[in-house]
C-alpha cells in the first residue's frame, strides 16, 4: 500500500512540523486530504468512515472539497 504509516491503525496521517491549514490557512494542519493530499486542520478536516467489513470504523481524512466530491470521496456512492 505504501500510503499507511507503520504501526498506524488508521490511515491518518500525521504531520510532523509547522504546516498551516491549507484549506483555512489559520490553524496548524494536523492531517493530509486522502483525495488532494492537502495538509489540513483539525477543524476543517471531514472524517468519512470506510469502516465497511468487520473490523469497524476506519475513518479517512478529507479536506471539505473532497468530501463533498463523489469522484474523490467515493463512499458517497454507497448512501
Ligand atoms: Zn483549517
Ligand atoms: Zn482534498
Amino acid at each position: 500500500m505504501g500510503f499507511f504509516e507503520k504501526g498506524k491503525n488508521s490511515e491518518l496521517r500525521k504531520i510532523d512540523g509547522e504546516v498551516e491549514c491549507y484549506y483555512c490557512g489559520e490553524a496548524r494542519a494536523s492531517v493530509v486530504c486522502h483525495g488532494c493530499s492537502i495538509p489540513i486542520c483539525s477543524s476543517c478536516v471531514r472524517l468519512e468512515d470506510y469502516g465497511f467489513g468487520c473490523d469497524g470504523g476506519n475513518l479517512i481524512p478529507f479536506c471539505p472539497k473532497c468530501y463533498n466530491d463523489p469522484q474523490v470521496n467515493t463512499v458517497l456512492k454507497f448512501e
